[in-house]
């Protein structure tokens, strides 16, 4: 993003803030566009903010994001370095016996949501996309035109799109329950680190 299109990046993320276009703005806290850089090259997209996101009005300050700030340190990056969103910029809930719960984004949340992560792409204009999660990887590779497949066959390697490079990871959250998946996880960042030096991104 150029000085000339941060005004715009900021406009932006003012609308979202007082965004009722779905149902997720009537129980939420604070919306949460997303943060990090106005010059990253580097994006992250994750599914939707949980509780603590809600909370903060941050994206990833839970256990995953706590998780994924040290994937990026174990690259060399912090997330000031990067910019971090996710597909719905409000918490996905759901009430389960009193108890209230994050849940996936729902299509019609998804899609009242896209225009907003469309816009935050056009004007950062990022070398390299890095989705978290499945939710996060479908509807990317769904923008971008890229075949359906699964993230269990796509995480850790690379995808064309345009000038655009997609980089589909697993979600930090998965390691918060499968151990095994944690260092599949730093191993496809060590990966990433790669692809970020070759094509001198990420202020790398
Ligand atoms: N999980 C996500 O997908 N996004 C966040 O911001 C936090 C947790």
């Amino acid at each position: 993003m150029t000085e000339s299109t941060e005004p715009s990046i900021r406009d932006l993320h003012a609308k979202i803030l007082v965004c009722t276009l779905c149902r997720l703005s009537e129980a939420r806290h604070t919306a949460v566009p997303g943060e990090g850089t106005v010059d990253a090259k580097v994006m992250f997209i994750g599914e939707g903010p949980g509780r603590q996101e809600d909370l903060e009005g941050r994206p990833f300050v839970g256990r995953a994001g706590k998780f994924l700030d040290e994937c990026l340190k174990s690259i060399g990056l912090e997330r000031e370095q990067v910019f971090i969103t996710n597909i719905v910029k409000c918490r996905p809930t759901e009430k389960v016996r009193n108890w209230v719960k994050d849940r996936r984004p729902a299509t019609d949340e998804i899609e009242a949501c896209k225009p907003y992560l469309d816009k935050q792409i056009e004007l950062f204009k990022p070398n390299v996309i890095c989705t978290l999660g499945d939710t996060a990887r479908s509807q990317i590779f769904k923008r971008f035109g890229l075949e359906e497949d699964t993230i269990g066959h796509v995480h850790g390697r690379l995808f064309l799109a345009g000038n655009m490079r997609i980089a589909p990871l697993y979600h930090p959250a998965a390691a918060l329950y499968d151990n095994s998946l944690r260092q599949i996880i730093m191993i496809d960042f060590q990966n990433l680190r790669q692809v970020l030096s070759q094509n001198k991104v990420a202020n790398s």
